[in-house]
C-alpha cells in the first residue's frame, strides 16, 4: 500500500481499509487525499488489499465504452417528483429517490452514501439507515471520501445500496470476488459521473479566500438550493453563499487541484454501476437558481432499469429516455478528460511504471480515434499529458 502511496496512485477508496484482516490499515488524510496508513508490525503481507486496489490495477475495460454489461444501455433525463427533495439534491434528486424508495418499501435496510456534516473534518462516507438521514445526505461533496472504507460496516443478512464514484465501484467490484456474500447484500450500485475529486486543500483555499480563516469551524454545502446551486459556507457566526463559478470554477475544478490519478482515470462513468447518474448540463440556461434540476442518467443493468420503471411507474421519478447523443453532448467536458486520461495512461504504460495494467494495449486506447491524434486537439491531449507525467515523475504535487 504504501508503494501505491508513492506511485501518487492511491485515489482513497479506502477498500484496502476493508479487506485487511490483520487490521493493520487505517485512512487518513495528509491535506489533499485519503491514503492508507499500514501498520507493519500488524502486517502479515497476505496481499489482499493489492489484489483489491483499483488505484494500482488499472483496467480500462469498462471505460468509456458502452453497451457492455448484461443489457443494452439506456439513457434517460429525469427527477424526483418530489420538489422538496429535487431542489435539495445535486441535479434532479434522482439518487436521493431511489434511496429513499427502495428503504421505504423495505427493500434495502442501508445505503452507503456520503455526508458533508456540520464541520469540515466531519465530511465522509456513511452507512445510512433511515430514510431522514439520507434526505440529509442529498447533493455532491467535492472532498475526498473513502465510500469503500464503510463496507467493513455491512452485515451479509442485510441489503444495502451502494453509491461512489467511478474508481469506489472498480475496488467494490473487485471486493465482491473476494468476500462473494458482497454480490447479495449490495442490491445495487449508484455510480457519480465524476471529472475528479479535487483535493482536500482546494475547499481549504475556497474557505479562506472568502475569510473563514478557522477552516475546521466551517461546514460546507457544496451545491444546495436549486441548479446547478449555490456553494453555501458558514463557520456559525457568518454565511456565504458563491455562485457554482466561484467555487468550482475557480478552485475546485481547477486542474492543479486534480489529483494525478484523476489526470489518468478513464472510469469517469462509473462503468461498475447499475445506474449512473450526472448533471444534464446541456439543459444549463444560466446560473439563475430558480433553474429545476435535471439529472442524466445511464443505465447499465437489468437490475438498474427494473428500479427506475418502477419508481418511474409509481410516479416517484420523472423519466424521458434519450439518445447517446445527449448523454455526449451534456458530459462533453468529462468525455474529453477520459481522453486526455487514455494519454497519460498510454505515456505511464510506455515508460515502465510500476503501474498494473490488466487490459489489452488496444483496450486501453479505445478513447483514442486514430485521426484525431495528429488534430490540433490530439497534440494539445498529448502536451497536457507530457506535463502530467513529468510533474508526476519529478514528484510535483500539482499540475
Ligand atoms: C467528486 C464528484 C465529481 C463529479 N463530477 C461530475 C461531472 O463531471 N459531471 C457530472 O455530470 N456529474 C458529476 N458529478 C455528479 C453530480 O455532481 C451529482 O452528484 C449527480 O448528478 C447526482 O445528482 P442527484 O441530484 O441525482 O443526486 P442527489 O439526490 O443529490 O444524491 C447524491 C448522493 O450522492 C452522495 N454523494 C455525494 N457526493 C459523494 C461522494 N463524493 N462520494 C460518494 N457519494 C457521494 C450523496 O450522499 C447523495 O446520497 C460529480 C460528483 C462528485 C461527487
Ligand atoms: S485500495 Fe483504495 S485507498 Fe487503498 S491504496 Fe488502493 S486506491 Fe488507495
Ligand atoms: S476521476 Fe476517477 S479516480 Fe478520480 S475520483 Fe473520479 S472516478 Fe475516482
Amino acid at each position: 500500500m504504501s508503494k501505491v502511496n508513492k506511485t501518487r496512485l492511491c485515489h482513497g477508496c479506502g477498500v484496502c481499509f476493508s479487506v485487511c484482516p490483520a487490521e493493520a490499515i487505517i485512512m487518513k488524510n495528509d491535506g489533499l487525499n485519503n491514503y492508507p496508513s499500514v501498520d507493519e508490525r500488524k502486517c502479515t503481507s497476505c496481499g489482499l488489499c493489492l489484489q483489491v486496489c483499483s488505484g494500482i490495477n488499472i483496467n480500462c475495460e469498462r471505460s468509456m465504452s458502452f453497451k457492455q454489461l448484461d443489457c443494452e444501455e439506456k439513457y434517460y433525463m429525469g427527477y424526483s417528483d418530489n420538489s422538496e427533495l429535487r431542489q435539495k439534491a445535486a441535479s434532479g434528486g434522482v439518487i436521493t429517490q431511489i434511496l429513499t424508495s427502495l428503504m421505504s418499501s423495505g427493500e434495502i435496510e442501508g445505503a452507503v452514501i456520503a455526508t458533508p456534516g456540520n464541520q469540515l473534518e466531519q465530511i465522509n462516507a456513511v452507512l445510512v439507515e433511515d430514510v431522514e438521514q439520507i434526505k440529509g445526505c442529498s447533493s455532491t461533496i467535492y472532498y475526498p471520501v473513502s465510500s469503500c472504507a464503510v463496507i467493513k460496516k455491512l452485515s451479509p443478512s442485510k441489503r444495502y445500496v451502494f453509491v461512489g464514484k467511478g474508481c469506489d465501484l472498480d475496488s467494490l467490484s473487485r471486493l465482491q470476488k473476494v468476500h462473494p456474500w458482497l454480490s447479495k447484500s449490495i442490491h445495487a450500485k449508484v455510480g457519480l459521473m465524476c471529472h475528479h475529486t479535487p483535493y482536500a486543500k482546494a475547499t481549504v483555499e475556497l474557505l479562506k479566500s472568502h475569510g473563514f480563516d478557522d477552516v475546521n469551524k466551517c461546514s460546507i454545502r457544496y451545491r444546495e438550493n436549486g441548479w446547478p446551486g449555490k456553494t453555501a459556507i458558514s463557520d456559525g457566526n457568518r454565511e456565504v453563499r458563491l455562485e457554482y463559478s466561484q467555487s468550482w470554477g475557480k478552485h475546485l475544478g481547477l486542474s492543479r487541484n486534480m489529483p494525478f490519478r484523476c489526470m489518468c482515470c478513464t472510469n469517469g462513468m462509473a462503468g461498475h454501476a447499475d445506474i449512473v447518474v450526472g448533471d444534464a448540463w446541456k439543459l444549463k440556461q444560466s446560473n439563475d437558481n430558480s433553474v429545476k434540476g435535471t439529472s442524466l442518467i445511464v443505465c447499465r443493468t437489468q437490475n438498474g432499469e427494473s428500479i427506475l420503471k418502477r419508481f418511474n411507474t409509481s410516479g416517484q421519478l420523472h423519466l424521458d429516455e434519450v439518445k447517446y447523443g445527449f448523454v455526449t453532448e451534456c458530459q462533453s467536458n468529462l468525455i474529453a478528460k477520459n481522453t486526455k486520461a487514455s494519454y497519460c495512461l498510454l505515456l505511464l504504460r510506455l515508460l515502465n511504471s510500476n503501474v498494473n495494467f490488466e487490459n489489452s494495449f488496444s483496450q486501453q486506447c479505445s478513447n483514442i480515434r486514430p485521426r484525431d491524434f495528429f488534430t490540433i486537439r490530439g497534440i494539445k491531449n498529448q502536451l497536457s499529458a507530457i506535463k502530467a507525467i513529468y510533474m508526476y515523475k519529478i514528484g510535483k504535487f500539482d499540475c
